[in-house]
This record gives structure tokens, sequence and C-alpha cells, in this order.
């Protein structure tokens, strides 16, 4: 049992205390796990887009002061009563969407939403006793989609943890812990292009190029990448990406664009991009009799989806997903086997790195769209 088990942890935090307000870096008192949570030592965390979203609160709902950070990598430091699955030592990745392997949707094949712990964007407190387990000075500090990793400790739900090949790099794996595995799934598990198959990638961000990964793995001939930025594209090419649409290119809507390109639409679209044309439009550019769209992107939270019933009526399909329908604990350290057996390239999606004191910067190179994964050193 590590030395500081059962007690509270004193160590650095990265607390966002106003929306759009650079992050500050202060110590947080961290209380030991509670029934069936772990505490957890983050070695290596990203910031993604969801982050951003969150810290911004533009589209989403205010609750501050919060601990954001969801994709990472660490070692268990502690595990709270009941625990028997996960020991101190163990390299885990912890996940925004949770598996308690009991529920209806745990025990089905075809849902990752498990009732007890799937992403809940508006909790700030862990659901075991409704508290936060951080503080600065007795005044709590919220969590974050059950994650919260830009903290040097942090307490997840045992639920939300894979435990993964401790010989896996943790600085490259951990970006498995939601974009990219995310991107991957909603490929290989949700659209299921065919051998020979087109497909359309709305958003060439690192889930994005993770989607078009997953279809250069099962085998699509064309994949259309659609960005509004210019410079996604020369990035684009080394995930497969051979074909590219520009909407701003052109004075009609993008999916007849794409429609005329394929001559009637493509098979299969991801939507990457959290923007409500570009999920409208990535629905109608699948061909009608077996086209198949599936939404990714984090919604403003009022957005409505508008499309003609006709387009349902032809025979197209429109899903969507959390976490590429992975199921964290089952299905993800055979994830971190793909690239461990070089499978899947991870390296091509960092493109920063920065040390924690300087996790302002992330946000920055986010900004500034030249970013896929900012790797962010919690030693630093
Ligand atoms: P990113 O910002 O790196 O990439 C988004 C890309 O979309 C950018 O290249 C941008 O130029 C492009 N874009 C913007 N508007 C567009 C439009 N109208 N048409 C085409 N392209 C457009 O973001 P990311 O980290 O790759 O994340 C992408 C989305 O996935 C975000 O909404 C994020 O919140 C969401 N996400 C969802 C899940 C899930 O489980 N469903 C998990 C992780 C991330
Ligand atoms: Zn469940």
């Amino acid at each position: 049992m590590s030395s500081t088990a059962g007690k509270v942890i004193k160590c650095r935090a990265a607390v966002a205390w106003e929306a759009g307000k650079p992050l500050v870096i202060e110590e947080v008192e961290v209380a030991p796990p509670q029934a069936m949570e772990v505490r957890m030592k983050i070695l290596y965390t990203a910031l993604c887009h969801t982050d951003v979203f969150f810290w911004e609160a533009k589209g989403q709902n205010p609750l501050f002061p919060r601990i954001l950070g969801h994709e990472a990598g660490g070692i268990v430091e502690s595990v709270g009563e009941g625990v028997t699955d996960l020991a101190p030592g163990d390299h885990v990745l912890p996940v925004f969407t949770g598996e308690c392997r009991e529920c209806a949707h745990c025990l089905s094949e075809e849902s990752n939403m498990c009732e007890l712990l799937r992403i809940n964007t508006d909790r700030g407190v862990m659901i075991n006793d409704g508290k936060s387990r951080f503080s600065i000075n007795g005044k709590p500090i919220y969590h974050f989609v059950g994650t919260s990793t830009f903290s040097e400790y942090t307490v997840v739900h045992s639920g939300c943890v894979a435990k993964i090949n401790p010989l896996a790099p943790l600085n490259i794996v951990c970006i498995l812990s939601c974009g990219i595995s995310t991107g991957l799934g909603a490929t290989l598990n949700v659209a299921k292009p065919t051998k020979g198959s087109t497909v359309a990638v709305f958003g060439l961000g690192a889930v994005g190029l993770a989607a078009a990964e997953g279809a250069r793995l099962a085998g699509a001939s064309r994949i259309i990448g659609v960005d509004l930025n210019p410079r996604r594209f020369h990035e684009a090419k080394k995930f497969g990406v051979n074909e590219f649409v520009n909407p701003k290119d052109y004075n009609k809507p993008v999916q007849e664009v794409i429609a005329e390109m394929t001559n009637g639409g493509v098979d299969r679209s991801i939507e990457c991009v959290g923007n409500i044309d570009a999920m409208v439009s990535a629905f109608e550019c699948v061909r009608d009799g077996w086209g198949v769209a599936v939404l990714v992107g984090v919604p403003h939270k009022d957005a409505m989806f508008k499309s003609h019933p006709v387009n349902f009526l032809n025979e197209r399909t429109l899903k969507g997903t959390f976490f590429g329908n992975y199921k964290p604990r089952s299905d993800l350290p055979a994830v971190v086997e793909m690239y461990m057996n070089k499978e899947l390239e991870l390296e091509k999606f960092i493109t920063h790195e920065v040390p924690f004191s300087e996790i302002n910067k992330a946000f920055d190179y986010m900004a500034s769209r030249g970013q896929l994964r900012c790797i962010i050193r919690m030693d630093g």
C-alpha cells in the first residue's frame, strides 16, 4: 500500500475559476477515494476540444470553479472500498464515460451508454455521495466528466478506468483516453464502412483524423476530408484522406458538392466538428439506399437538428456515438494493443507538448488551429 493511501494529498491542479479565463495552478487537497473509487496519479494529460467548450461555457452550462481535463494516462495510487480489479501501481487511462458491468447497457453488446456512469457534463461531483474530492482551503472545486485530469492526483469512479498494458508508453497512449478512440470507433464500430467504400469525414481535427484512420484500416478506397481550414488538408494526407472539400470554395451546400463528386453520395460519413450545419451536411451527403452518417461532435446546448423526413424515407441512416461505442474497461485495453502491435499509429496525432506549469499554452495552440493533440507533462 502506498504511504499516501487513506490520507488527503496536497498537489498542483490547474483550476478554471471563471469561463474563458486562463487556468490557475493552485495547491489543492485531494480526498482519499471512497467506495468504488480510485485515486490516480496523472502522468500525462492532453487537451481535447470538449475541455475548451466547457471552459468557454458559451454553448454549455457554466460550472465553476472546476478542474477540467479528461484525456490522460496515469498510475493508480490507492483504491476505495469494494474495488477488486484495480490495485496501486496499475497503469490506467481514465475515461469520461464508464462501464459498471451490471446495467442493461453494460450487459448489451450494442451499447456503451452505461446507466450509472454514462457521460454527464453538468455533474461536478462524485456519484457516490454527491460531493467533490477536490478542495482549496475547505472550498470545494467541481469535477469535470468524472475525470478532472488537469491535476497531479484525481479521484475517478473505478468503472471509468481502463487498466492497460504497463509497457505502453503513457505519454503516447494517453490520447486513446478520449479523442482518438472516439474517432476510430465512430468509423470501425458505428459507421462500419466495407472495403472499397467511399467515406466522408467532416472536421479534420484529431477526432476526424482518427475517424479517417479507421476508414483507412477498414479499406475504404475514397476518403473525402471536409474542413473550413485549408491548413488541415496537408496534414490529413498522412491519415489516408485522399480528397478534400472546403465548403467555403463553393456557393452551394457541401452535401450537393459531395453528391456530384460521388455520383449520388458517400457510403458513410462521420461528423467530427460539433457544428449543427456540418451535422446536417454530413447526414445529407450520404447515398440513399444504404448511406450511414455518424455524429460525433458535441453540439451547442440549444442546437436542433433539421432535415426533411424524405431524407430518411430514402433509406439513409443517422447515428451518433460517444467514445466510438467502445466500452471503456472491456475494449480500451485492446485498442492500446493495436498501437503496441503497430497496427495503429499514434505519434502523428501529437503535434505539441508543454509542461503542466504552462498548460494555458495548450489552449493557445488550439485557438491558433495548428494543434491536433498537445501533451501536457505533469512533472513540468
Ligand atoms: P478540433 O477543433 O481539433 O477539430 C474540428 C475541426 O472542424 C477543425 O479542423 C475545424 O476547422 C473544422 N470545422 C469547423 N467548422 C466546420 C464546418 N462547418 N465544416 C467542416 N469543418 C469544420 O476538434 P477535435 O478535438 O477533433 O473534436 C471534434 C469534435 O468532437 C468536438 O465537437 C469535440 O467536442 C467532439 N468530441 C466528441 C466525443 C464523443 O464521444 N462524441 C469525444 C471527443 C470529442
Ligand atoms: Zn453500466
